[in-house]
């Protein structure tokens, strides 16, 4: 097949992009690099630099291939940026992706994959409880909002236009790759400052000094493969939570990384910061984890992150 794979010059955009291009398949990369870097894109795709934002860009990308299914990951990632600055966040991840679909569909697209997010999507989910596919949407932060709206247009395209699509909602993703500098990314912003020997700091989840915000993280070769078999059809028109299913506190990770790398360090205790939800944990969904096994450990995934990490300090 032949794949459009938006934002694939980012962090899960460029790991799809290489299991794609293992299984075999053609793949396109359509980025602006805003976050993304050029060298994260396999040598093997083909290479569009341009702005989602660009209606005319998008739909010329579309006219020149003949692409079988669009793996939309490309997006305004961080929550605190989304806060500061609501309007580009929207442009990007609402605009941007409408022209992505749009050209889908005026183009006869056979299938449409889109990246959203379970980590921000249903809000802070109680103590003890997981959030399945069914858990009433609290969207409150600018960028999970724009994340809700752009499925509200995935579902309306389908009814509409008979447009098929798959919806993927990841919990918090790790794994190499992922940007150390931006503000999102926790796993891999701990893993470059403990690697190079500098201090962290555990945001609050309520009062400075506590064990910070709890979140379910997943590695990426979990979402990858997620990305796959919504790719080959096996996941048309569903809803799919990608998660771990266990929930671990901003210290538990900063152990778990100082662990697996053999550090230890004195760490800066900060407040809450806007946006950030108190409590995320997904229930993984029962069907994707009969193709693909469950998810991968915590520990595993820290050892294979904090090792990539290290061998670039
Ligand atoms: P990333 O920032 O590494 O990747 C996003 C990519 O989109 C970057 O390469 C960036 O350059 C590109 N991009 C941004 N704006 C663009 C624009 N206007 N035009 C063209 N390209 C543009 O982030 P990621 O973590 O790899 O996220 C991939 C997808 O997964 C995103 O849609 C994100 O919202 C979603 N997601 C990520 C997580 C996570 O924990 N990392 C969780 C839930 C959902």
């Amino acid at each position: 097949m032949k794949i459009l794979v938006t934002g694939g010059a980012g962090f899960i955009g460029s790991h799809v992009a290489d299991a794609l291009l293992e299984e075999g398949h053609s793949v396109v990369v359509l980025d602006d690099l805003s976050s993304g870097r050029a060298e994260n894109v396999p040598e093997k795709a083909l290479f569009l630099e341009g702005d989602l934002r660009d209606a005319a860009l998008v739909d010329r990308a579309f006219a020149e291939h003949d692409f079988d299914v669009v793996c939309h990951q490309g997006a305004q990632t961080s929550v605190s940026v989304s806060t500061r600055e609501p309007v580009r966040d929207a442009e990007i991840n609402v605009i941007g992706g409408l022209n992505v679909l749009e050209a889908a569909r005026a183009h006869g697209v056979a299938r449409f994959v889109f990246a959203s997010t379970g980590g921000a999507i249903y809000g802070d989910i109680p103590e003890g409880q997981r959030a399945g596919e069914g858990w009433p949407p609290q969207p409150i932060s600018p960028y999970a909002c724009s994340k809700l709206a752009f499925e509200r247009y995935l579902a309306a395209y389908h009814h509409e236009h008979g447009t098929p699509s798959t919806i993927l909602r990841y919990a918090n993703v790790y794994g190499p790759r992922q940007d150390p500098h931006g503000e999102a990314g926790v796993v891999a912003i701990f893993c470059q400052r403990l690697a190079s020997g500098e201090k962290i700091r555990i945001n609050a989840m309520r009062e400075v000094g506590d064990a910070g915000c709890v979140r379910d993280y997943v590695y990426v070769a979990d979402v990858v493969k997620a990305n796959l078999l919504a790719i080959q059809g096996k996941l048309e028109g569903k809803v799919i939570n990608v998660g771990s299913g266990e929930g671990t506190s901003t210290l538990q990770l900063a152990e778990r990384i100082e662990a697996a790398l053999g550090v230890k360090t004195d760490k800066e205790w900060g407040t809450r910061r806007a946006g950030d939800l108190e409590r995320s944990v997904l229930e993984p969904n029962d069907e994707l984890q009969r193709h693909t096994g469950p998810a991968t450990p915590i520990a595993d995934g820290i050892r294979e992150t904090a090792r990539w990490f290290a061998g670039r300090a």
